[in-house]
């Protein structure tokens, strides 16, 4: 099959080239999907996308009229899908449901703890020669409350590490989920008590229809003073403006972002000879206590392959038996 790899990096071609193998003709483009790349497609049956493509309902109908039948998602969330057109269309999509949720909950806590032991700060001190430790307290995390949101494969991974560390956990989501209560004795709740009762919040549900802007003014408010906030999942499941308040008013002390509500027109690019034009990241990316990372949080070998795989057995699926397991 020939697939057309929209927002293709440098650093994936390995894994995708070996699992295509010889049975599929790859083209790459770096640039996203979206109503002008989309006639890059013309003459594939199938493009492999990833989160910052926009796969709407005009985007789809073009896809459609030059084509397209299959969509591999690179990733897990499908939010920048319309499913119902591609439904209509009559066009599969499918996307990559699980890959090694230990990458993106260990970046999670690498976030964590760089912010809360000033990692950063001391190396940047420590270049200047300055070993004073004045500025670099930071706090036990044993014995502390971490209240996670959204207790699927990721939250999980990222609750049996708080547990190791010692943590109480608190969990919020629709679903109990008994094996992690059973290893973890994490506590369900509701997200009020778990923004009132956690010293470090964390994120690992999906954006969907209904969570835009989840975290806001309303629930920063009722947060503890000083609570560490890390997201990992999406950006617009936060409202950024409604976070600078609270990192402003002190009730954030300090936030690890892997993700960023407008970070389409931003990260997965080198902006070396551009000036970045978005006030709220500007703003966002200028205070100490906040951590950003630019949606790297799934980069490890192991992730990686596991993404190609799933991949290449989705469009191989298609071509055998017209469906795959991961069909949307
Ligand atoms: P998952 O489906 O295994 O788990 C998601 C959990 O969230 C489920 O238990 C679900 O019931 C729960 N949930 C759904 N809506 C919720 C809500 N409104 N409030 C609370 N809980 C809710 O998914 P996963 O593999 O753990 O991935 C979680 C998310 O992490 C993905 O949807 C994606 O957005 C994000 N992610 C980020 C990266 C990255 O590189 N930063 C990589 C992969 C995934």
């Amino acid at each position: 099959m020939k697939v057309f790899v929209y927002s293709s990096h440098r650093f994936e071609k390995p894994f995708l080239e070996k699992l295509a193998g010889n049975k599929h003709e790859l083209f790459y483009s770096p640039y996203a999907l979206n109503s002008n790349t989309a006639k890059l497609a013309q003459g594939c049956q199938a493009i492999s996308i990833f989160t910052s493509c926009d796969a709407s309902a005009e985007v789809l109908e073009k896809l459609h009229d030059y084509g397209i039948r299959f969509i591999a998602l690179r990733c897990v969330g499908f939010n920048n899908i319309d499913l119902d057109k591609a439904k209509t269309l009559g066009i599969k999509v499918a996307n990559v449901p699980v890959y090694s949720p230990y990458s993106v909950a260990e970046h999670a806590v690498a976030l964590l703890m760089a912010l809360n032991r000033k990692i950063v700060l001391g190396q940047k001190l420590m270049k200047k020669n300055d070993f004073s430790l004045d500025e670099l307290i930071g706090f036990d995390l044993h014995g502390k409350t971490v209240g996670i949101v959204g207790t699927g494969k990721i939250g999980s991974a990222f609750a049996n590490i708080m547990k190791g560390f010692g943590c109480k956990l608190l969990g919020y989501d629709s679903i109990e989920n008994k094996e992690l209560i059973s290893q973890t004795n994490i506590n369900y709740t509701s997200l009020e008590e778990l923004c009132r009762q956690s010293d470090v919040i964390s994120v690992h549900c999906p954006l969907n229809t209904k969570n835009k802007y989840m975290f806001n003014k309303s629930n920063f408010s009722i947060m503890r003073k000083g609570v560490f906030f890390i997201n990992t999942a999406r950006g617009s499941i936060v409202n950024t403006n409604d976070l600078i308040q609270a990192i402003e008013n002190k009730t954030i002390g300090a936030a690890g972002l892997d993700v960023y509500e407008n970070e389409k027109d931003i990260f997965f690019r080198n902006h070396l000879n551009n000036v970045i034009i978005d006030d709220l990241f500007n703003k966002l990316r200028s205070f100490p206590n906040v951590l950003i990372t630019g949606h790297q949080a799934f980069l490890t070998n192991e992730a990686l392959t596991g993404i190609a795989e799933t991949t290449f057995r989705n469009i191989n699926d298609w071509e055998t038996k017209g469906s795959s397991e991961n069909d949307l």
